[in-house]
């Protein structure tokens, strides 16, 4: 598990364009975390960094978008799915197969339709309206062999937690 902090959205784009430069092909990114808290702004960010030029937004209506850049891009919204087996049915593994990318929001609500290898990354509200937290969860052997990849290109947003005060223990 790796710990990171944003103070802004720009910074949210920028630490997402920072995971998409350790993509491959084939890859799956599973956002989590309540209604605002950037999971589409943490998409923007990423896809920016694929080369994708058009603009990205929330897929929350239409299931999937699709964008061309250097890789394809499958942007997905389970929220409004009824049941698991939805994003099966919506093509997922069609869409894994094709060597894109896949980025789902609210993916963690669809984890047993999945394949075993996953980056997950979860964001929370933090003490100030801009500020977030991400859990980020390398999952399987494709995703855990980046590790320590991972930590270095997130180094600028690791250990920024003077920001975020801890609740103390009484
Ligand atoms: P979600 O897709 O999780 O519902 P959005 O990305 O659509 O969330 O919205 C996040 C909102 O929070 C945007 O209005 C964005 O500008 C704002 N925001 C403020 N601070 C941050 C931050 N640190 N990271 C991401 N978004 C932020
Ligand atoms: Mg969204």
């Amino acid at each position: 598990m790796i710990i990171a902090f944003t103070p802004s959205a720009d910074e949210t784009k920028l630490l997402a364009s920072a995971v998409a430069e350790l993509i491959r092909p084939g890859d799956l990114v599973l956002l989590a975390g309540d209604l605002g808290a950037g999971k589409t702004a943490f998409t923007q960010g990423f896809g920016a960094a694929l080369g994708i030029i058009e603009p990205i937004t929330s897929p929350t209506f239409t299931l999937v978008n699709q964008y061309q850049g250097r890789l394809e891009l499958f942007h997905l919204d389970v929220y409004r799915l009824d049941a698991v087996d939805e994003v099966l049915d919506i093509g997922l593994n069609e869409m894994l197969d094709e060597g894109g990318v896949t980025v789902i929001e609210w993916g963690d609500t669809v984890i047993p339709a999945l394949p075993a290898d996953y980056l997950q990354v979860s964001l929370r509200m933090g003490e100030g309206d801009d500020d977030r937290m991400f859990e980020i969860e390398l999952v399987g052997p494709r995703w855990s062999a980046r590790t320590r990849a991972l930590s270095t290109a997130l180094a600028p947003w690791l250990g920024e937690a003077h920001e975020m005060p801890r609740v103390r223990e009484r």
